[in-house]
């Protein structure tokens, strides 16, 4: 397509990297569902083989359904290059074994993602690869745990459940000094709300389990970078480790992105509303969302998001046991953990999404055992209010 690169986001998220008329004129991209691709002769196939010839070859390698995909994520980030895998744990730790090697130190966002958390064990205890989990709220605490082995600085921004946010012009403008790569997990901002590579951080990954595909019926991830570290991703952890995302997968998280603006724009409000009913309410002692003038980092926020996003985290004025109360009257908003679909979900994190994390570790990430999170869906707003209004009143 012409001129695509000059399109705004929401044309973008519809049309790039897509051209029916190489798919038989079909309006939507086709599901190529087929493991392998045939050669019309034992040279082509060496030729392919030896990549002096473009063609598919096998479906963990690439499929033409999946690039439909990454060529879209990688113009919606405005990265070079992007690859799809099975979800977004697949996509974390083809980057954390790209960008590390045994003996080398990964400085993490305090309160990242329980797996990710997980896998960051695992690396140290098999492979000898250091962290350190850190707020990285000024210049001088960066700076203080950059060591000589550190290699990269992966972080979440906002983070789960706190809705903390890290400044991403001051994270790059240090780690640029040392050479460090700067990975951002953009789930819960997406690249309607926040592009970190257009703020100079060298690799987003996503799950795209949530926003991205934004229907919860899908598990998938995504990393977007500069071309030779996609394809240096491509041709070791993704190949040889294999979360490659299905073509029918893929499909859905295309038919996803199509509606990504709308729905963005529609959870940003909801949530907004939501949280301003919370913080008035007589029984609410807290309220996590940076939308809000009284969040820590709202500044920030303003400063590198477009909007708030659509999640939120609160404490009720009161014990444990209300809290599992009011949960427990909840009518229209399910309890699951996941985020970014339709529906409204409510999760517990010190007992779901962090219950691997040490209860001492938990602290220190501000998660208390009151705490609750909202993914705030795309009913109308009055509705998923009136549940949770009638859910307080149960104490
Ligand atoms: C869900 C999630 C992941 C993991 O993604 P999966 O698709 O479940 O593997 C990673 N990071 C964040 C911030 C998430 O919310």
């Amino acid at each position: 397509m012409k001129n695509e690169n000059t399109h705004r986001f929401e044309t973008k998220a519809i049309h790039s990297g897509y051209d029916p008329k190489k798919h038989l004129d079909s309006l939507t991209p086709p599901i190529y569902q087929t493991s392998t691709f045939t050669f019309s002769s034992i040279e082509q196939g060496a030729r392919r083989f030896g990549g002096t010839e473009d063609g598919y070859i096998y479906s963990r390698l690439t499929n033409p359904t999946v690039t439909v995909l990454e060529e879209r994520m990688a113009q919606l980030e405005e990265g070079e290059a992007a690859l799809g895998f099975s979800s977004g744990m697949a996509a974390v730790s083809a980057v954390l074994m790209n960008v590390t090697k045994a003996n080398d130190h990964i400085l993490c966002s305090r309160g990242v993602y329980g797996c990710t958390f997980g896998l960051l064990q695992l690396l140290k205890e098999k492979y000898h690869i250091d962290y350190t989990l850190s707020d990285l709220s000024t210049a001088e605490e960066i700076r203080s745990h950059i060591n000589e082995n550190t290699t990269c600085i992966y972080i979440e921004t906002p983070i789960n459940p706190t809705m903390r946010l890290i400044d991403l012009q001051l994270l790059v403008s240090i780690a640029k000094e040392k050479g460090i790569k700067v990975v951002v997990d953009n789930t819960f901002s997406t690249p309607y709300l926040q592009k970190p590579l257009f703020l100079g951080c060298d690799i987003v990954v996503h799950s795209a389990t949530k926003y991205i595909g934004g229907h919860g019926d899908v598990i998938g991830g995504i990393v977007v970078g500069e071309a030779t570290t996609i394809e240096e991703i491509k041709k070791t952890t993704q190949k040889d480790i294999g979360g490659v995302i299905s073509p029918f997968d893929a499909w859905l998280l295309i038919r996803g992105i199509k509606t990504l603006a709308v729905r963005m724009e529609r959870h940003c409000e909801n949530a907004e509303m939501i949280a301003n009913r919370l913080i008035n309410h007589a029984k609410v002692k807290s309220v996590y969302y940076p939308g809000h003038a009284s969040h820590s980092d709202h500044d920030v926020m303003k400063k590198q998001m477009s909007k708030a996003g659509g999640l939120l985290s609160f404490e009720l004025e009161g014990t444990y046991e209300d809290t599992v109360k009011v949960v427990n009257h909840l009518k229209l908003i399910k309890i699951a953990v996941s985020l970014g679909d339709a529906e409204t979900l409510i999760q517990h994190p010190a007992s779901m999404t962090h219950a691997v994390v040490p209860e001492n570790i938990r602290k220190d990430m501000g998660i208390s055992n009151e705490m609750l999170r909202l993914s705030v869906g795309l009913e109308a707003w009055e509705d998923i209010w009136g549940d949770i209004e009638q859910a307080l009143d149960s104490i």
